[in-house]
């Protein structure tokens, strides 16, 4: 699995959510709260962050099967979030 610690400006970010928004600025939108993020790269990225690595997995696993929207291309991938502090 991917960490995700890397991003575009130089202000800290407290939560993965916002860290993402910076990470992946082409994103549609970032839901949810937690360091896991299923990141859909189908057409214009969209973020699902969760808690815990195993609902992320398993949401991976759904839309891995049903498709994530009308261009899905099955580019589905769970990252873990370094935001770099204590979030
Ligand atoms: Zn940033
Ligand atoms: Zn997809």
């Amino acid at each position: 699995m991917k960490t995700y610690s890397r991003h575009n400006c130089k202000s800290a970010h407290r939560t993965a959510q916002t860290f993402l928004r910076c990470a992946v600025p082409r994103a549609a939108w970032v839901a949810g709260h937690g360091k896991f993020a299923l990141i859909a790269w189908c057409g214009v990225p969209t973020i699902t962050l969760h808690q815990a690595i195993e609902p992320a997995l398993q949401q991976r696993a759904v839309v891995d099967s049903l498709g994530c929207g009308g261009r899905c291309r099955k580019r589905h991938e769970v990252v873990h979030v370094d935001v770099g502090g204590t979030a």
